[in-house]
């Protein structure tokens, strides 16, 4: 894999903004509607050093473990860091994942809700809620199934009290994903929720012609990860 440096990082970047550029203008939207989730799980802190010092400053971890081991001592280096958690939480580790992120983009079952509000009142901190739906219905994957989605984001908002202002989903890999990205805008924009997390390395081109407001991409910055264990879901 090739070492990442500041100047590398902001190449890759540089295409990807100017791709995300025209796929926005073909759906009537401008690029800067759309943000880049640098995702950063595996990738060791001296290579997430030289993205920060490229300017970028939202990223995306899929483990509250790796994320704890690595990011407090980049967040003393750099300020304005944004956070996503974009992985299953389990609701033993939901203390540790409300006081490291910004964003937790895997809100998907009730116990979970319930934990997350807890600690947010506990911790008095707001990290911006997704919820995460399985438009798939794979049932090794993490989120709502989309027939319950409705039900679950009116429940989380009148029931729990959290703010829900976002949408994820992960399609499945032999499946074309603008049928996936487009369900799961609509269910956006009946539940008026504006914030929609779609699209990877892959296909983000695609998602953000239907409407993603943030791409998480990883190897298209990173370069190829490593192989690793399969993450559990929550
Ligand atoms: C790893 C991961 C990504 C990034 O995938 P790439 O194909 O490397 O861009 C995006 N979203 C989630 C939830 C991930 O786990």
């Amino acid at each position: 894999m090739r070492p990442t440096t500041a100047d590398s990082f902001a190449a890759a970047m540089s295409d990807i903004r100017a791709t995300i550029a025209k796929a926005a203008e073909r759906s009537g939207r401008k690029g800067s509607d759309v943000e880049v989730v640098a995702v950063s799980k595996t990738v060791p802190g001296d290579a997430v050093r030289e993205a920060l010092k490229s300017g970028h400053r939202l990223f995306g971890e899929n483990r509250v473990q790796e994320a704890k081991t690595k990011w407090p001592a980049l967040r003393e280096d750099f300020s304005g860091v944004r956070l996503h958690l974009i992985g299953p939480l389990q609701t033993n580790k939901t203390a540790d994942a409300v006081a490291l992120f910004d964003a937790i983009e895997t809100v998907d079952r009730e116990k979970l809700a319930i934990s997350i509000k807890k600690e947010c009142d506990r911790q008095d901190r707001r990290p911006q809620l997704f919820v995460q739906v399985n438009t798939g219905e794979e049932p090794q994957k993490a989120g709502i199934p989309p027939d319950r989605a409705d039900e679950f984001i009116a429940w989380c908002r009148s029931e729990v009290g959290l703010t829900i202002s976002g949408l994820m989903c992960i399609p499945p890999v032999d499946e074309e994903p603008a049928l996936h990205f487009a369900l799961l805008a609509n269910i956006a924009r009946r539940n008026r929720i504006k914030a929609l997390s779609m699209g990877m390395s892959g296909d983000y081109e695609t998602a953000v012609e239907l409407g993603a407001t943030l791409v998480r991409i990883g190897t298209a910055l990173f370069g190829a990860r490593p192989p690793t264990a399969p993450v559990l879901k929550g």
